[in-house]
């Protein structure tokens, strides 16, 4: 074992053993993990913050204690129970994998990262994860925490995204045999609440004695970024119809693709040109136009022009389509965007411009 390996590893477990954060999900010293607890928040968290994550995984754990009691629950329930957390895939996968478990593996998870990696949704950094985490076996776990960390340790001049590749074979050269899950909880925990993106703790940080880019007093200079490319624009629009007795017309999107299954309004595709208009009234009603809204997923940003409009109570909703009254919105499976979009509608019909627009008998 090389010297640096033992010095850092030590003084890492020595520093989390005092300063370890308290998660719904982490077992406390002595107990011993629970490999669902570990598995979904694992889930949660892929490009989702602890602090969005927290009331989620306490929802699911009273909810569903196991991964057969989230096996055995409507498919509906599960996006429900999802809904604003974002990237609804994973929702989806999650309930695959929790029926596969369920089914092939009697309620219990691989312990190893080829078998986790067979499941639904659990990709290489999650297997590895789950294997460190719940299973303490030696894998080698890396995070954005983690690159940011080992980037700033060994002051990698490499940019981002290609010093990916570099980062499991650095971390593998600290990684200790023993306490292979405290080790990789130590390092996230370190870039999450230490070596944090801007503005590094280095006096409070166990390593800083070991830290190439705090001798050259530069730690937030790593890591090293290539030029980020803009995010392309989209363009759409959505329509906001509510009728006389308060309910609103919505629709279930396809089961694959982006929000696959979540709930949405009537609405045009989204493009590369502006939204227009819409030229056919909706359920015979004129909409209103409502002003933008702005979202940001992974891959492009969106535009979304909003269009409402008030239906005499009785409108039947169009194919597709279904009313959904103020306790069921409430409740409904609608992704952040179109919860955005609802918002603005009701501001705008709270404004009284439209006719018709007051709700009751
Ligand atoms: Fe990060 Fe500073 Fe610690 Fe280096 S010394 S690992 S930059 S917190």
């Amino acid at each position: 074992m090389s010297k640096s390996k033992t010095e850092i590893d030590a003084k890492l477990l020595g520093w989390y053993d005092r300063h370890r954060r308290d998660l719904p999900w982490r077992a406390r010293p002595g107990e011993k993990p629970d490999p669902y607890a570990v598995w979904l928040s694992e889930v949660m968290l892929q490009q989702t913050t602890v602090a969005a994550v927290r009331a989620y995984f306490d929802k699911f754990i009273k909810l569903w204690p196991g991964v057969n009691n989230l096996a055995q629950a409507p498919a509906e329930a599960v996006m429900q129970a999802w809904a604003g957390l974002g990237y609804y895939s994973r929702a989806r996968n999650l309930y695959a994998c929790a029926r596969k478990v369920a089914a092939e593996h009697g309620g219990i998870f691989p312990s190893d990262e080829a078998g986790l990696r067979r499941l639904p949704g659990v990709g290489p950094y999650t297997a590895a994860a789950i294997a460190a985490i719940a299973f303490d076996r030696p894998a080698i776990v890396v995070d954005g925490n983690v690159e940011r960390v080992m980037a700033r340790l060994r002051a990698l001049e490499t940019p981002f995204p290609e010093a990916k590749k570099a980062i499991p074979g650095l971390v593998a050269e600290i990684a200790p045999r023993k306490r292979p899950g405290d080790f990789a909880q130590a390092m996230m925990d370190l870039g999450a609440t230490v070596c944090t993106p801007r503005r590094p703790a280095c006096v409070l940080c166990p390593l800083s004695g070991d830290c190439a880019a705090r001798k050259r007093d530069a730690a937030e200079n790593f890591p090293r970024r290539a030029a980020r490319k803009p995010r392309p624009l989209r363009r759409g629009a959505v329509f906001y119809l509510r009728r006389a007795d308060g309910a609103v017309l919505t629709r279930t999107r396809p089961p694959r693709g982006l929000l696959g299954g979540m709930e949405e309004f009537f609405g045009t595709d989204w493009g590369e040109t502006l939204a227009e208009q819409p030229s056919e009234p909706l359920c015979g009603v004129d909409l209103a136009f409502a002003g933008e809204i702005d979202h940001v997923f992974t891959h492009f940003a969106l535009k979304l022009a909003v269009f409402v409009g008030v239906a005499p109570r009785g409108t039947q909703a169009p194919r597709g389509g279904r009313w959904r009254g103020p306790e069921e919105m409430a409740a409904a499976a609608l992704p952040s965007v179109m919860r955005k979009a609802e918002a603005r509608a009701e501001k705008f019909l709270a404004r009284g411009v439209l006719p018709d627009a007051r709700i009751g008998p």
